[in-house]
């Protein structure tokens, strides 16, 4: 049963405590993080936010200052990279150019000198895995980019890791390109059922594919969940920003629990929601609304949850319409509605724009940052 568990336990993965410090700076800072086997995980954030160093922690090419680190259950902290059940594909993806696809694939199987049948086997199996079976005797300039990224996926699987750690391996292709390699590479994460943890600055990408999201701010783990929880219930005003288009309001607090209200520019919105952290009546707060939640009207309601605006642009985004406003104060409201809703779209209307109180997300402004 040993044997069983360790199986089931293989492409776990576990960070408790971990910081990395680079001089007095914090690059990841007591980060917590549980991958369970066969999920397939993103950290998101912007640009050194310490994703690309808490995915070079657990594949080992660099080593966390505080906190330890399992794979399979094992600490694995004090490791180097080729003695991790874990394989990385990179940002730069580089192949060699003077071996051909099979080569390239084939090339840590030959490095760890296993037999020749086995590896001819496995370079197949693994270039079955990309779809890229029949092009096994090219050489890599003449493949397509996306052909390439295909290749360097190939040769990290090669090695049937329990673990794929992938750095933005998608940002040197074409946008059109990158959307289809997303599903292909979700499909086949789910064929092998292998852990992937996913590094990407790219909100949509990390939606798109992921079973869950960890949100990182600051070399700090600011939310994980699945993407609908991180849409939906956005823990704080950064996760709100991040992920999705959203409106935001500055004003102050008022009311209690069950009726907490917020006092801005050109209104009054009340929230059915409990705030973020803990409110305090009088303090300053954000608030955000999401556009598909905005409803354009051209005749007032009078209710609360409603801003007088100037319509500005009505652009066509696919199967919905993205409108403009602007308020009298000067801020600028985005709602989103299906083409099939009939919505007020003349340049310089005056409309109105409201939204339900559930849709309205209060996060009360940090008075001091706290140290720990
Ligand atoms: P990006 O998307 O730009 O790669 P990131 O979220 O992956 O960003 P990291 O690369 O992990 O962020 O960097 C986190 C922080 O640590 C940044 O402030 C960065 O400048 C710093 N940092 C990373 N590597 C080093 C290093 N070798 N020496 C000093 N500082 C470093």
């Amino acid at each position: 049963t040993t044997h069983l568990v360790d199986e089931a336990r293989a492409g776990e993965v576990t960070l408790s405590g971990v910081s990395r410090i680079y001089g007095k700076n914090y690059a990841v800072r007591d980060l917590d993080l549980h991958v369970n086997a066969g999920e397939f995980i993103s950290l998101l954030g912007p640009s050194g936010c310490g994703k690309t160093t808490t995915l070079r922690m657990i594949g080992g090419f660099e080593y966390p200052d505080t906190g330890s680190i399992s794979i399979a259950a094992k600490h694995v902290e004090a490791l180097p990279p080729h003695k991790r059940p874990v394989n990385t594909v990179f940002q730069a993806y580089a192949l060699f150019p003077h071996l051909s696809v099979a080569q390239n694939v084939a090339y840590g199987l030959r490095y760890q000198k296993t037999p020749k049948n086995e590896v001819r086997e496995r370079v197949a199996e693994a270039l079955q895995m990309v779809r890229m079976g029949t092009f096994a005797e090219r050489m890599p300039a003449q493949l397509s980019g996306g052909q390439q990224q295909r290749i360097a996926l190939a040769r990290a699987l090669v090695n049937r890791p329990a673990v794929l750690l992938l750095d933005e391996p998608m940002s040197a292709l074409d946008r059109k390109l990158r959307e289809e390699m997303q599903i292909e590479l979700k499909l086949l994460q789910q064929q092998l059922g292998t852990t992937f943890v996913f590094v990407t600055h790219d909100q949509e990408e990390a939606m798109t594919m992921s079973d869950r999201i960890a949100v990182m701010n600051s070399g700090r783990l600011e939310q994980i969940g699945p993407p609908s929880a991180v849409y939906d219930d956005p823990s704080s005003a950064y996760v709100a920003g991040f992920i999705g288009q959203q409106n935001f309001f500055t004003g102050t607090l008022s009311g209690g629990p069950g009726a907490w209200t917020v006092e801005v520019p050109g209104g009054t919105l009340v929230s059915s929601r409990e705030p973020a952290g803990s409110p305090v009546a009088g303090a300053p707060a954000e608030v955000a609304v999401r556009p598909e939640h905005v409803r354009i009207s051209e005749t007032p309601s009078g209710d609360r949850n409603e801003i007088r605006s100037t319509l500005m642009s009505v652009s066509q985004l696919g199967s919905a319409l993205q409108i403009v406003t602007i308020t009298p104060d000067g801020l600028k409201i985005m709602a989103r509605s299906p083409r099939s809703v009939d919505v007020p779209t003349t340049p310089g209307a005056d409309v109105y724009c409201s939204w339900p109180a559930d849709a309205v997300h209060v996060f009360p402004t940090p008075t001091a940052p706290t140290e720990s």
